[in-house]
């Protein structure tokens, strides 16, 4: 695996094997890798010849400044996981390589950034998600990008703007890897001190218990949110926002007859955690 810095520099390392017809896979992160990003890694291995990994903490992306300070970074660390799990390129632009001087282009998706993390986290993260996303696929111009189903709403953003905007990638959603407890992998999960990290199975629990019911039989949204509402009360976590929505438009669910789609954010401590669950009404009986 090489690291490298410049747009050019990558460029450049991509022409002989796009020019030889080499499907080129990209995996974008912001680095602090884990068994999540990991299996986004493998699975680009599994079907291209080239798999580039993109490493930026994109500071566009994140609304409150001292959760950029605080994000974890070992770009030795990440660049010996990322070499193990298979890539051929570590793409480590600094961010005057991202964003020059002068800079001054947005891509804003509307509708579906309104609700859940961007009511919460303000229309600027999305905005951010979005411009680094359409970045990194024009540098890179891969067949195929890969994103995590733990980012539900970030990867329906990303394929909105793929479409809306004709960029020629296909993007792969690859399911959500779980500590031995349930909770979903995340970088953050570094900041939990014990006793919250206990907590934190809460989000898994809560999203668990309402699967449970809808897979019972339960149609009505309000049953099935007050079934999860209990498992966070009972380790007093308390949602930001828990939510059944269209896992197409995040459109609001109020009674589950197709797939619906379980969200929630919560800070445990001082740490904010997301995770979801795609919930399958079972067909009723003729
Ligand atoms: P991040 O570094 O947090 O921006 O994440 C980079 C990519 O890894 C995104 O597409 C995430 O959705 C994905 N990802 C993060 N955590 C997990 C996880 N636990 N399982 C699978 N994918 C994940």
């Amino acid at each position: 695996m090489i690291t490298l810095r410049t747009v050019s520099e990558l460029r450049d390392a991509l022409a002989a094997p796009r020019r030889a017809g080499a499907r080129i896979g990209l995996v974008p992160t912001m680095g602090a890798l884990h068994a999540g990003h990991l299996s986004l890694i493998r699975r680009a291995r599994a079907s291209c010849d080239v798999v580039v990994v993109s490493l930026f903490v994109n500071p566009a992306q994140f609304t409150e400044a001292a959760d950029l300070g605080a994000y974890p970074r070992d770009e030795a660390q990440d660049a010996h996981a990322a070499d193990g799990a298979g890539a051929d390129i570590l793409f480590a632009p600094a961010a005057q390589e991202v964003y020059p001087p002068g800079f001054a282009t947005q891509v804003s998706v509307t509708g579906i950034t309104e609700p859940l993390e961007g009511a919460h986290r303000g229309v600027a993260h999305f905005d951010g998600v979005a411009t680094v996303v359409t970045k990194l696929l024009n540098m890179v111009g891969p067949e195929v990008a890969f994103f995590g189903e733990k980012d539900a709403q970030q990867a329906l953003v990303v394929r909105r703007l793929v479409s809306d905007l004709n960029i020629p990638t296909e993007i792969a959603t690859c399911p959500t890897v779980r500590e031995a407890d349930g909770l979903a992998m995340s970088s953050r999960n570094v900041h939990l001190g014990a006793a919250d990290r206990r907590r934190a199975v809460a989000l898994h629990r809560a999203l668990s218990a309402a699967a449970e019911r809808v897979a019972g039989g339960e149609r009505s949204a309000e049953a099935v949110l007050e079934a999860a509402h209990a498992q966070l009360r009972a380790l007093a976590v308390e949602p930001e926002y828990l939510a059944l929505a269209d896992p197409h438009d995040l459109s609001p669910v109020t009674d589950i007859t197709g797939p619906a789609l379980l969200l929630v954010a919560a800070r445990v401590g001082d740490t904010r955690l997301i995770d979801n669950r795609l919930l399958e009404p079972v067909p009723a009986p003729c």
